[in-house]
């Protein structure tokens, strides 16, 4: 068996780095246009807090898509399990992470589950403040607390690009409202979501959000349950399900434990009760997730016996 160690990341990174030439960078959105195709960085940390990484640990990336779980945690600490999902669905969805014929579909039109972009909208509708910028500072301060990093903030250029190609992202808030399937103010149910998926920070980040999330919920370092373990409990199977977009599949299957990425190449991973994990490589595939961030993800749930579903 493996042991795991900064030495044994390291070799990790050497082995898949030729992978980061099999993806892209996504274009247009500052931020992840300066990213380095061949950056390759993991972050793996313990429930004793030890944190080993090897890498490009020390670039800064914008969250995208894997701020869909928080803002997802949120909802359900404000409304509960049964109201959040009278908006959203809980059903994976075979299609790309930003379509729009599903709305139109299906007997109800809702968005299929939280973590595609209608569904992460819809779900920006639903956290409680009076503004959109008391709901984002809650989004942050949440980011915060689990990761206890101070400098976590959002990025105001990809914060700009963000609404300058937001085209795609209004048309799925604007068809919802219009079809009623979800009750939502569009304006400002996207100004949060454009929010929160410019919101930067660095592999270790993600290696602390997915240690939270395995641990049900309860702050390491200050022994303190923050959020439900129930709202945990939800967001391991809908990351398990549909976190890796039309490739949660692939991922259960390859990989057995529940994983979220985003555009910019970041993938954050909960294995429950033992590890979080990070891994960041700009270079993406056309489904939108990190080629050599699976690869690695793989290959640690093989070598640590990792996988939820081996019981042998
Ligand atoms: N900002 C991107 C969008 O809204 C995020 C998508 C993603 O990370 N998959 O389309």
């Amino acid at each position: 068996m493996v042991r795991l160690s900064n030495d044994y990341l390291k070799e990790l990174i050497t082995e898949y780095k030729p992978y980061t030439t099999k993806g892209e960078v996504m274009t247009g959105i500052p931020g992840l246009d300066e990213l380095n195709q061949n950056d390759l960085g993991v972050a793996v940390m313990d429930l004793n807090h030890n944190i080993y990484s090897a890498g490009a640990t020390d670039v800064s990336f914008s969250l995208q898509s894997a701020s869909k779980v928080i803002s997802l945690l949120i909802a359900l600490e404000d409304l509960g399990k049964e109201k959040v999902f009278q908006s959203v669905g809980m059903e994976p969805m075979g299609d790309f992470f930003n379509t729009i014929s599903h709305l139109e579909s299906g007997d109800v039109h809702r968005p299929f589950n939280p973590m595609v972009n209608a569904g992460a909208i819809a779900i920006c509708s639903l956290i409680k403040g009076d503004t959109v910028e008391e709901r984002f500072d809650r989004i942050l301060m949440m980011l915060k607390t689990i990761t206890g990093n101070e400098n976590i903030d959002m990025d105001p250029d990809v914060y700009e690009a963000e609404k300058v190609k937001g085209d795609r992202n209004r048309a799925l808030a604007y068809y919802m409202s219009s079809s009623g399937a979800v009750a939502l103010n569009p304006q400002d149910a996207l100004d949060l979501y454009f929010r929160i998926n410019s919101i930067r920070l660095q592999v270790h980040d993600l290696a602390k959000i997915g240690l939270f999330i395995a641990n049900g919920g309860r702050l390491i370092e200050q022994n303190k349950q923050l959020v439900s373990p129930d709202h945990l409990n939800t967001i391991q199977a809908i990351m398990m399900t549909s976190g890796m977009y039309n490739e949660s599949g692939t991922f259960a299957v390859e990989v057995g434990f529940p994983c979220k990425s985003g555009i910019s190449g970041g993938i954050f991973s909960a294995v429950p009760g033992r590890y979080g994990i990070g891994v960041f490589g700009p270079a993406i595939n056309q489904k939108g997730n990190s080629v050599g961030g699976a690869k690695i993800l793989q290959r640690i749930s093989a070598d640590l016996n990792l996988n939820i579903f081996n019981q042998t």
